[in-house]
């Protein structure tokens, strides 16, 4: 059975980014007993991260680098926020690098990145941690299957057997 759209996926796999100086840093690793299960062809994984495992099967390997502007966009000088120290009278200062989370007016939550902490603001990076990386995967298939009907019209997978309770 090889990957095609409406499968639940179960990968594993190890994330790098590759630096300007061509070091690689990594970044996150999954093992075969915990693999990323994913229902394919639904908007849930980097696009370009799905059409490099089109067609694959159980077991197969494959290794691959996703350049920014396909993966998580570059980093938007725009995209640093001050936020008014008085903001953080009862919660207290953030530490540089916490992850402050944020809504907006329209009730959309997102997340932003202490870079900077001033007398007057905290300062907050509102890009994605990974935006203007480049990504080296190193991927292996551990199953994949149809999926259920109840998981099309959740629109996400349960499990990699398909009977996670939720
Ligand atoms: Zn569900």
């Amino acid at each position: 059975m090889t990957i095609e759209n409406n499968h639940v996926v179960a990968v594993s796999y190890i994330l790098h980014t590759i630096e300007e100086d061509g070091s690689k840093i990594l970044v996150e690793e999954t093992t075969a007993e915990n693999p990323l299960t994913f229902l394919y062809g639904v908007g849930m994984m980097i696009p370009k991260f799905e059409q490099n495992i089109l067609g694959l099967k159980a077991g197969d390997k494959a290794a691959f680098v996703i350049q920014p502007e396909e993966a998580y966009g570059e980093q938007d000088p725009n995209s640093i926020t001050q936020l008014p120290i008085d903001m953080f009278k009862e919660s207290g200062v953030p530490p540089i690098g916490a992850i402050l989370p944020l809504s907006d007016g329209q009730g959309n939550n997102f997340q932003a990145f202490v870079v900077e902490v001033t007398p007057e603001a905290v300062i907050a990076d509102l890009n994605h941690p990974m935006a203007g990386k480049v990504l080296d995967f190193q991927v292996e298939i551990v199953n994949t299957r149809p999926a259920t009907e109840e998981e099309l019209t959740h629109g996400h997978a349960h499990g990699i057997d398909g009977i996670d309770a939720h």
